[in-house]
């Protein structure tokens, strides 16, 4: 019998970091502008703009940065509002009242995706969209896009946790005026901490790039992907010289070199991810407990955990399920029912008016969170699968009465 797989190790930084890594302890060389040229972080920006196909890349130190950032770069007036749903990390409504803007939360439907008829209605007086991936979900960007182009509202990606999706063949981040990534842990490349945003728009990179910390002229040794014209940054950045603030936001040499290492890993991660996703995924649907919610035919998703949602269980089956659960070796945090998560709207108290969204909270009461990281083999999976269903079966018995 196979044991219940351990979720939470990280996979082993590839042995190709050793010699560059070596090389900075021996020169301490881990500030990204002391060379010359081609620093780490450097290499990282012109490599990971080149994979995601965007102009310009700027490396700082979250995902969270990123996003503060991307808020400072579109030069919005204090207070201006910013919608973002209401299913995501706590991170994200941190970011926007950090940029001294008021988040604007809409609902988010039973599939973990925005509920588009009512961003539309909250649309009106927002400057500005934040799009969170969350788990890796997209929400129609199709129907988002069209809405706030209509408007000129910009819109910037949170895809943090989204590395590897594409919709419509087209790169997740790509789709928005920005979008931002985390290398947190728990993502698909683990630096510990760090963070990238990605855009076309010189404009807009280049007071980022001053405002993450590159003071005096230390924005020289920014560059446009590899092969681009680097003449509409360098006039950008002149332009803004000495105009905005500097937060310090970078990234070291030692974090770029253990990322570098994994970009070539990422193929790699999103295949296994989602074929251990869909693997487990359709087995869980076996019980008539447990559903995962379809995604949108325009998404094709790189997955590292999975969501579902319990049908026909109370909020006492719901405690005795995860209970159940644990017992077999499966952690699943239900959203909504583990106190303080930081990905419940209402533990978000440091928004003023702090609305209430029904439906985001209905789904929040029974979607479940269960790691799946691409490492496991389908054999593992069959434990990870095995437990939920038996878990469910326990509280609920092994047949739904449908109808009553
Ligand atoms: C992890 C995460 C963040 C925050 O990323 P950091 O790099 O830790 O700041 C933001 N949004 C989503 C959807 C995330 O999953």
């Amino acid at each position: 019998m196979t044991l219940p797989p351990n979720v939470y190790d990280a996979e082993p930084i590839p042995e190709s970091a050793r010699a560059e890594i070596e090389r900075l302890l021996q020169t301490g060389d881990l500030f990204r502008y002391t060379a010359p040229e081609d620093a780490p972080v450097t290499l990282l920006e012109t490599e990971f703009a080149e994979m995601m196909g965007t102009r310009y890349a700027l490396a700082v130190s979250s995902c969270s940065a990123a996003l503060f950032l991307s808020l400072k770069a579109l030069d919005l007036p204090r207070d201006a509002k910013v919608l973002l749903p209401g299913f995501t990390f706590a991170a994200v409504p941190s970011a926007v009242v950090h940029a001294d803007c008021r988040p604007v939360l809409c609902e988010v439907g039973e599939n973990y995706r925005i509920d588009i008829a009512d961003f539309e209605s909250r649309l009106d007086d927002v400057q500005a969209v934040i799009i969170s991936h969350m788990r890796g979900h997209t929400s129609d960007m199709d129907r988002i896009m069209a809405l706030c182009d209509q408007r000129g509202i910009p819109v910037v990606e949170d895809a943090a946790h989204s590395l590897g999706t594409t919709w419509r063949g087209r790169n997740i981040g790509t789709i928005g005026q920005i979008g931002c990534f985390s290398f947190q842990s728990y993502k698909l490349v683990n630096a510990g901490e760090g963070g990238i945003l990605i855009t076309d728009d010189a404009d807009l990179v280049a007071r980022a790039i001053i405002m993450s910390g590159a003071y005096e002229h230390m924005w020289k040794k920014h560059k446009a992907r590899r092969g681009e014209n680097s003449d509409d940054l360098v006039q950008a950045l002149q332009r803004w010289q000495n105009q905005l603030p500097l937060y310090n936001l970078r990234l070291s040499n030692m974090s770029a070199t253990i990322i570098r290492a994994q970009l070539p890993e990422i193929p790699r991660r999103v295949r296994d991810g989602r074929r251990n996703h869909d693997h487990t995924a359709a087995r869980i649907e076996e019980s008539p407990w447990l559903t995962v919610p379809a995604k949108l035919p325009q998404e094709e998703r790189a997955p590292d955990s999975l969501q579902f949602n319990l049908v026909g269980l109370s909020d006492e089956n719901t405690l005795a399920f995860q209970a159940a659960a644990a017992r077999l070796g499966v952690k699943v945090q239900v959203f909504g029912m583990s106190t303080d998560n930081a990905r419940a709207f209402w533990n978000w108290q440091f928004i003023p008016d702090l609305p209430e969204l029904p439906a985001t909270r209905a789904m929040l009461m029974r979607a479940c969170d269960c790691r799946l990281p691409a490492r496991l083999t389908t054999s593992e999976c069959d434990v990870v699968a095995d437990a939920l269903i038996a878990a469910a079966q326990e509280v609920m018995g092994d047949t739904r009465a449908y109808g009553t």
